[in-house]
């Protein structure tokens, strides 16, 4: 359908974590990321951190709701992540934390995120499903 999807072969290789066969960066049309080029049978995809694929498969790069990839916006738009899933639904954003997408924590009561608020006294956690859910926390609780 859409042919926007290109590869760049880079000269350093990055090896697959999980096959060793060496890692290329995919410009895709939520951002670059790094695939195996072993796919289809290796499926291992990468984030791309500063030009590099991150190795460390960190649950921080992982939309907390839908489980993609989470994308960082370009720098013009701000500082801040968004889930590969946005077009499929998922409108999850997340503020950006030293180069990754802030923590996250969930509703205890419903499951649903919490979001940070500025309150009368000071910052505290609220439920995303605000105002279906009241649960707040403290800015303390984790
Ligand atoms: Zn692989
Ligand atoms: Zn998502
Ligand atoms: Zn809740």
């Amino acid at each position: 359908m859409s042919a926007s999807e290109q590869t760049e072969v880079t000269e350093r290789s990055h090896p697959c974590p999980k096959c060793k066969k060496p890692l290329h960066r995919i410009e895709g049309k939520m951002g670059p990321f790094w695939g195996c080029t072993g796919f289809p049978s290796c499926r291992t995809t990468l984030n791309d951190i500063a030009g590099k694929p991150s190795t460390e498969i960190n649950e921080h790069y992982r939309c907390p709701i839908c489980t993609r990839r989470m994308v960082r916006a370009d720098k013009g738009r701000g500082d801040y992540w968004f889930c590969s899933g946005y077009s499929k639904g998922c409108k999850i954003i997340l503020q950006d934390a030293n180069g990754s997408p802030e923590a996250t924590h969930r509703c205890p009561d419903c499951d649903n995120l919490l979001v940070k608020r500025q309150g009368k006294n000071g910052m505290f956690w609220g439920c995303s499903d605000f105002p279906r859910c009241k649960t707040t926390l403290s800015a303390k609780s984790f």
